[in-house]
């Protein structure tokens, strides 16, 4: 029998739908999840396989619930790299910064409850916030991505959101947020409910400009969230944490499964945090190469938005076929850019500087192509 999602009881809001899924293709070039193109370094690899080794022989235990040594090393991560003294108590940790998001909302969020959001910004919050039955409004922005104030506190007024994310730098634009423009949501906010504020800087190593994380202080109901998935490289760890009040990371442990860090989890994102100079020196490497990418986007004569991540989302393709077109002739040609649905617009990651040559060598002949 063939049976589908929508033949079996699932709830109301999820018929019809289907999973969040960038194309896994086997492509020589692969730029369209934003993951870090550099593997990580041997010493570190030969570092985790260690911790991971000594956690083995704690298997027959349950992890560490509260994953304090994790939480106190992302702590002084945070400490170091914002110059702004969060402790254990003001850290959460969690199966990347989805799991974050996810928890947020469902103490925060849930049914009878709403959620808004600015887009185009990233697509799961809206996804995460249908999977916890929160309901979701979706947020003005300018033409060119940049958040209309005026227009964003009216909606907040108007619908009195429970929670407000803001993503800066935003996927898939790549444009931050100034910190003024955060601030003035945050009182929106407050005003109307009050609610609890994301700030998602899952992309902020990446930035020209500083993480708002000191903004923690004195906001009880603003949240800043990060992940390892970028910046570290590590996509596949799955580590996301936060920084707030410490009410808020005693709130989140209401929802959160027990044990949900494994203890492998825990002992290969400690190896990580011990090699942060050598993984933070690959940042530096992928922001000269997104400015690269910027520059040399422009010099072939598209449009590109300023970009604080390592990534770049560049058009127009208004053309026949849009932007859809224009992905399938750059991935003939060997690169796999990210069609986020947003109409003239595709966004790139930033890769090796070899990858970068292979995609800028594709776009201009797309460009050369038509012209012609
Ligand atoms: C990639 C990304 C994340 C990261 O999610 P993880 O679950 O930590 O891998 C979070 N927020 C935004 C805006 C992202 O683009």
């Amino acid at each position: 029998m063939n049976l589908g999602i929508d033949d079996l009881p699932v709830r109301d809001e999820l018929r019809g739908k289907s999973p969040y899924g960038a194309p896994q293709l086997d492509v020589p070039v692969r730029l369209n999840t934003n993951e870090n193109p550099y593997p990580l370094p041997e010493p570190l690899v030969e570092r985790i396989a260690e911790r991971v080794r000594e956690a083995a022989r704690d298997l027959n235990r349950y992890p560490d619930r509260d994953a304090v040594e994790l939480r106190t090393r992302l702590a002084e991560y945070l400490t170091n790299t914002s110059g702004h003294e969060v402790g254990l108590a003001n850290v959460w940790a969690a199966n990347g910064s989805n799991e974050v998001i996810q928890q947020l909302l469902q103490t925060f969020g849930g049914p009878g409850r709403t959620a808004i959001g600015f887009e185009p910004s990233y697509s799961m919050h809206a996804l995460i916030a249908r999977g916890t039955g929160t309901g979701w409004i979706s947020g003005p922005r300018n033409e060119d991505f940049t958040i209309d104030l005026a227009a964003a506190e009216r909606w907040i007024a108007e619908n009195e959101p429970d929670v407000v994310f803001v993503t800066t730098p935003n996927n898939p634009t790549g444009n931050a947020v100034p910190p003024e423009t955060v601030l003035a949501l945050y009182e929106a906010a407050q005003a109307a409910k009050p609610s609890m504020v994301v700030v998602d800087e899952a992309y902020i190593e990446f930035s020209h400009g500083d993480s708002l994380l000191p903004l923690i202080e004195g906001r009880p109901n603003l949240v800043v969230s990060r992940t390892m998935s970028k910046a570290f490289g590590a996509a596949g760890l799955r580590l996301g944490y936060l920084a707030a009040h410490p009410a808020v990371v005693d709130a989140v442990q209401l929802v959160r499964l027990p044990y949900h860090l494994s203890a492998v989890t825990q002992a290969t994102a400690l190896a990580a945090l011990e090699h942060t100079d050598t993984l933070l020196k690959y940042v530096e490497q992928l922001k000269a190469e997104r400015d690269r990418l910027v520059a040399e986007l422009r010099a072939a004569g598209y449009e590109v938005v300023e970009s604080d991540a390592n990534f770049v989302q560049f058009g127009r393709f208004d053309g026949e076929g849009g932007s859809h077109a224009a992905w399938q002739k750059i991935l003939d040609r060997g690169v796999l850019v990210r069609d986020n649905g947003i109409p003239g617009w595709l966004r790139v990651s930033a890769g090796t500087p070899e990858e970068n040559d292979a995609f800028l060598d594709a776009v201009r002949a797309l460009k050369k192509e038509q012209n012609t």
